[in-house]
């Protein structure tokens, strides 16, 4: 019986041994797209392509629920780099007599002796029935994005124009990541090809920057009775001119003339949630801060921050001679 090494697909793609299918799906996308050959030149090219080769390799069996139990099963006491021998008595049960895969053509897309023995002949039966059940229907990716929101957008929402990035599946091979020549060409074989679309998105008035809004149906295209994927919006805020963000607070300053700071006053002041009566108390100074409550940023459930105004005062410059007398006149009576 052949030895072999044992090589661990989880560490080839980076991923821990609980990953999710879509994080099995991510990792392998990432890292197919930095190997892929066609990017890569010289030296760099034979090592990419050995590097693509595994990573394919790996995507095959983490990628396949079936595939993966069957490697997990195996799996559990080998380390890789191991010598490994098939040993079928000693692999848990399943049934296996070898036979070489040779007989599909995998287009010059060469599988290790550890993959060949393990799925040789299931690859080969996969990939056929692959070829015949082409054109299913298949469900749109979801989309994760991010949108910056201004606080009037977040307060009074608003409708977007949106570029985006959806992963759809790639005509050239449905999908499938191989065509009849081999390894697909057009998506790399990842199956999936990036297309930029504009999106019409409409956020509601109240959204909270941390929010995430699912849009449906706005993720990658469906095919065949496949509904399309949905768009996970995830808010945040963008800086304000005015408005300095603190959480859900929001924070400003409010510009006093002396006189109002003596004698106390009534303004309207602007907030983001319209303009509001303030009663300045006579006395207040600098530096004092004025809270407006549920004057912020919404913060979930109907519930808004508060706005906090910080007192600076005014000294007003080109003075009258009537405004500069009057001064004179109270500085004459301080002084007593
Ligand atoms: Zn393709």
């Amino acid at each position: 019986m052949k030895a072999m090494k044992y090589i661990d697909y989880y560490q080839v793609l980076g991923v821990p041994k609980t990953a999710t299918e879509k994080e099995i799906k991510q990792a392998y996308r990432q890292l197919a797209r930095k190997h892929h050959p066609d990017l890569h030149k010289g030296e760099a090219k034979a090592e990419a392509e050995e590097k693509f080769k595994l990573i394919n390799e790996a995507y095959e069996v983490l990628g396949d629920p079936d595939k993966r139990a069957k490697y997990d099963k195996l799996g559990m006491n080998w380390k890789a780099g191991d010598d490994f021998t098939f040993d079928p008595a000693g692999s848990g049960g399943f049934t296996y007599t070898y036979q070489s895969p040779s007989d599909f053509d995998l287009g010059g897309f060469g599988f290790s002796d550890f993959f060949s023995s393990l799925f040789g002949q299931d690859f080969a039966r996969s990939r056929r029935a692959g070829e015949r059940t082409r054109k299913t229907d298949y469900q749109g990716e979801d989309v994760d994005a991010e949108i910056s929101l201004t606080v009037d957008e977040l307060i009074h929402g608003v409708e977007k124009e949106m570029y985006l990035s959806a992963p759809n599946l790639c005509d050239a091979c449905q999908g499938q990541r191989f065509t009849r020549q081999g390894l697909c060409r057009s998506c790399g074989g990842t199956g999936i090809i990036e297309d930029t679309k504009t999106v019409k998105v409409k956020v509601p008035p109240g959204i909270h920057p941390g929010a995430t809004l699912r849009l449906k149906g706005l993720g990658g295209k469906g095919y065949g009775n496949g509904p399309a994927g949905d768009l996970y919006l995830h808010i945040r805020v963008a800086a304000h001119p005015t408005w300095q963000i603190n959480g859900s607070d929001l924070e400003a300053e409010l510009f006093l003339y002396p006189e109002q700071a003596v004698l106390g006053d009534k303004m309207q002041v602007p907030t983001p949630h319209g303009s509001v009566q303030l009663k300045i108390q006579p006395g207040i100074h600098s530096g004092q801060r004025l809270r407006l409550k549920n004057k912020g940023l919404p913060k979930g459930g109907n519930a808004f921050g508060d706005l906090y105004f910080t007192v600076r005062i005014d000294i007003p410059q080109n003075l009258s001679q009537d405004e500069l007398e009057l001064y004179r006149k109270i500085q004459d009576l301080r002084r007593r």
